[in-house]
């Protein structure tokens, strides 16, 4: 509960969760506009494409719009486990936007106890999207992160019943904001009238949305293979399932071939040749794979080359220190990558 007992008024403290995204960007602005302390989280999943440097614009972004610090949240595996089984089911592909939300809403409210503050918000806005914006959603996402009265959504909030942070005095909900629905214009002209100019568009959000890298993820689910490593895996490349349940992924481009090599964990296999030709990433768990299927991986894989006539193919195995250790060489005959044999196993 909020101690509005002291007679001098009270700087308030929220922590915002903030994406990067233009809701989350004008909700932070409106809270620190009001003269609020802001503290920004930033939750790291897994499944959002980011380049090594994003998160520092994040930072920069955060604290422009007003924010003291941001403060970013790795769940690693309580997000995996939550892909696996949501309680409160999938949208439209592999994405279970309740739980992920859940999951960042009770991050800020640990942050919220952590710091003393007095509220978390958000820059959901009400009927925005269709699984977590709903107005039964919203609500049970208040009730389910322990967050009653404590959640406040700057953008919508006048739609909403009043936050114990407006009723204390210490956000004016006067200066929030009654936006509903999908279309981002009133958004676009707030940020306009705030001078808010430089913001990502809708687009490249999460992969778990995309139909292509979640079905990708359903079937390595039905493996059981869906770890940390295993998302970043499904980001790069053409995969292929090879006999025994190994899996092959080839690079299709350079971005795709740095992304593998990053991707790598200890006792991975990393196959190369010396001709133009996609980097090969074999994951086999704990089991070996036998001499046959590594060949065949080889054969895939010179299919996808420039060598012609026979082929020889390196392979390296990643150690525990990130090193990539010979293991064997191959003499292989392409494959041809049209082939049904190989269309088979293309995922
Ligand atoms: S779209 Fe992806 S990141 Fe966003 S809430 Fe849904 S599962 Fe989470």
């Amino acid at each position: 509960m909020i101690d509005n007992t002291d007679d001098k008024p009270r700087r308030g403290h929220g922590i915002c969760l903030f994406s990067g995204g233009l809701d989350s960007m004008l909700a932070l602005r409106l809270i620190a506009d009001q003269g609020l302390r802001v503290t920004a989280l930033h939750v790291v999943l897994p499944v959002h494409p980011r380049g090594a440097d994003d998160l520092a614009v994040l930072e920069g972004r955060a604290l422009e719009l007003g924010a003291e610090e941001l403060r970013l949240h790795d769940p690693g595996g309580e997000f995996v486990e939550l892909v696996h089984k949501p309680t409160h089911g999938y949208g439209r592909n592999l994405n279970p936007c309740l739980d992920c939300r859940l999951l960042a809403f009770r991050a800020g409210r640990r942050l919220m106890e952590e710091l003393g503050a007095d509220f978390v918000f958000s820059g959901e806005v009400v009927g925005e999207r269709p699984m977590s914006q709903r107005r039964e959603a919203m609500d049970l996402l208040e009730r389910e992160s322990g967050l009653n009265g404590r959640l406040l959504r700057p953008l919508s909030a006048r739609l909403l019943p009043e936050t114990e942070a407006e009723r204390a005095g210490l956000v004016d909900r006067g200066r929030l904001m009654s936006f509903r629905g999908r279309g981002r214009k009133s958004q676009i002209a707030l940020a306009a009238r705030l001078g808010i100019h430089d913001y990502p568009t809708p687009a490249g959000g999460c992969l778990l949305t995309d139909p292509g890298y979640a079905s990708r993820s359903a079937e390595a689910l039905e493996h059981g293979e869906l770890d940390y490593a295993d998302f970043e895996l499904l980001r790069w490349g053409r995969h292929l399932r090879l006999p025994g349940g190994f899996k092959l992924a080839l690079g299709r481009n350079k971005e795709d071939n740095a992304g593998l090599r990053g991707a790598a964990r200890p006792g991975d296999l990393l196959l190369t040749t010396d001709f133009p030709a996609p980097l090969g990433l074999i994951r086999r768990g704990d089991e070996e794979l036998d001499g046959e299927r590594l060949r065949l991986a080889a054969r895939i894989l010179s299919g996808y080359s420039k060598c012609a006539g026979e082929c020889v193919v390196m392979v390296f195995v990643l150690d525990d220190e990130g090193g990539e250790r010979p293991a064997t060489t191959l003499t292989v005959e392409p494959l041809d990558r049209f082939s049904a044999e190989v269309r088979e196993l293309l995922l």
